[in-house]
């Protein structure tokens, strides 16, 4: 039997292996409003206060806080949007919108809601203290203040800051752009009726969505045929245009399965095995300094080979500093049979009590053709290598792909 020339490296070497080869893609300005998701590569500061005048946080009258008058006239209108040639003297008050800004003179507002409107004069019917229902200058954000720190990975709020204090370009770390291809000649696309010994690519639109899903930007680069011409026109046009590249099939050891020796060629292999269930055969090499992630053919190799290393590799391109997934302590709810050698990830979904108890079920049949056993799923159990069959109540770790599952009942 062929032996691989690659050893069998464990996964968390894999790992490191990864996050070595991938950096921070470097940062570009970008429409703020585009920048949702991204990572900010530079501190970002208030040029004005927030807010910018003393505004009115209630509707109602503007007022001097020390006036012991309880009738006041009204001496004026101030709407939000404008500012108006109005002044509160002792035994006046200004109506005034919430937003507005408050007319000089006054030194406190009263909602509208305790007072009472008689002609052109306002009656106070509560104790009013200084600086009562006005936003100082300046105290949601001080002139000058850092806002957004480098490294913050923008959320809405986030967006709306940026436009709050007008700041429309931002620098960000792009999101990777992540080519992707299948190869074999039995794929035909999804759209085909099969011919004998087709069947149809499934891992070009998985690992696609995988790739938006971890918030990267897929290039679909179609498939490739088991021929070297083929396999190079692909990959050279995608190294034109892609922080990454993506592949899947040919990479066992077949005689057709000639991902690897022309990675090996043309680049170079920074892992070829690792020692896992499903995915040993998953590839990283470096083309022209881009990173290639070549993944095995069954699905399920695919997409757990993507979760396990491409997902944190783009994270990191993207800026990221939290790149793993949250791993817990669950109890098997059965027994779960494992050969010992590899270590493997099952399928599986996790229930949280409300006992606080988190419990798994493995998704049924766990083959590497069975992508089924992927669907519904919200973790992978790590079944270790050392160790065969995992009895019902065992706890292991899963990583977590997904939230758990609630329930108000506790399992059996
Ligand atoms: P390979 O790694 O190329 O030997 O492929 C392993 C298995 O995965 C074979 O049964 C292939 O037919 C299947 N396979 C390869 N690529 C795909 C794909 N893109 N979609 C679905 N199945 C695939
Ligand atoms: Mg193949």
């Amino acid at each position: 039997m062929p032996e691989s020339p690659y050893p069998m490296i464990p996964i968390e070497e894999a790992i490191d292996l990864v996050l070595q080869a991938v950096q921070p893609l470097p940062p570009v300005r970008a429409p703020f409003n585009d920048a949702l998701g991204l990572v900010l590569a530079e501190d970002v500061h208030a040029a004005e206060p927030m807010p910018p005048f003393r505004a009115a946080s209630v509707d109602g009258y503007a007022v001097i806080a020390s006036d012991t008058a309880a009738i006041r006239q009204v001496v004026g209108d101030q709407s939000a949007g404008y500012v108006d040639d109005v002044q509160v003297t002792p035994g006046t008050a200004v109506r005034v919108t919430t937003g507005a800004p408050v007319p000089p003179g006054a030194d406190a507002m009263v909602m509208v809601e305790f007072t009472e409107k008689q002609g052109g004069y306002v009656e106070i019917k509560t104790n009013v203290t200084p600086g009562r229902s006005i936003r100082a200058v300046g105290q949601d954000l001080a002139d000058g203040q850092l806002v957004l720190a480098q490294g913050s990975l923008l959320g809405a709020p986030d967006i709306g800051l940026l436009a709050m204090i007008g700041k429309t370009q931002v620098l960000v770390h792009p999101a990777p752009r992540v080519g992707v291809m299948s190869t074999g000649d039995e794929l035909v696309e999804p759209g085909n009726p099969l011919k004998p010994g087709q069947i149809r690519d499934a891992n070009r639109f998985s690992l696609m969505s995988a790739v938006r899903e971890a918030e990267g930007v897929p290039i679909d680069l179609g498939k490739v045929t088991d021929e070297t011409g083929s396999l190079q026109e692909t990959i050279e046009r995608g190294l034109g245009k892609a922080d990454a590249l993506l592949t899947s099939g040919g990479v066992s050891m077949g005689q057709l399965d000639l991902v690897k020796p022309y990675l090996a060629e043309h680049g170079k292999i920074h892992f070829g095995r690792v020692r896992a269930k499903p995915g040993k055969p998953v590839t990283l090499a470096t083309l022209k300094g881009v990173p290639v992630f070549a993944m095995p053919g069954f699905p399920v190799s695919a997409l757990v080979s993507f979760e396990i290393y491409v997902r944190p590799a783009l994270l990191k391109m993207a800026g990221r500093t939290h790149v793993h997934r949250p791993r817990r302590r669950v109890t098997l709810t059965h027994d779960v049979p494992h050969i010992a050698g590899r270590t493997e990830f099952q399928r599986a979904i996790v229930t949280h009590s409300t006992g606080g108890r988190y419990t798994a079920v493995t998704t049924g049949f766990q083959g590497s053709g069975r992508l089924l056993s992927m669907h519904g799923a919200n973790a992978l159990l790590v079944l270790p290598y050392q160790q065969a069959d995992f009895p019902a109540g065992t706890e292991v770790e899963a990583i977590m792909t997904g939230p758990a599952q609630e329930t108000d009942r506790e399992p059996q």
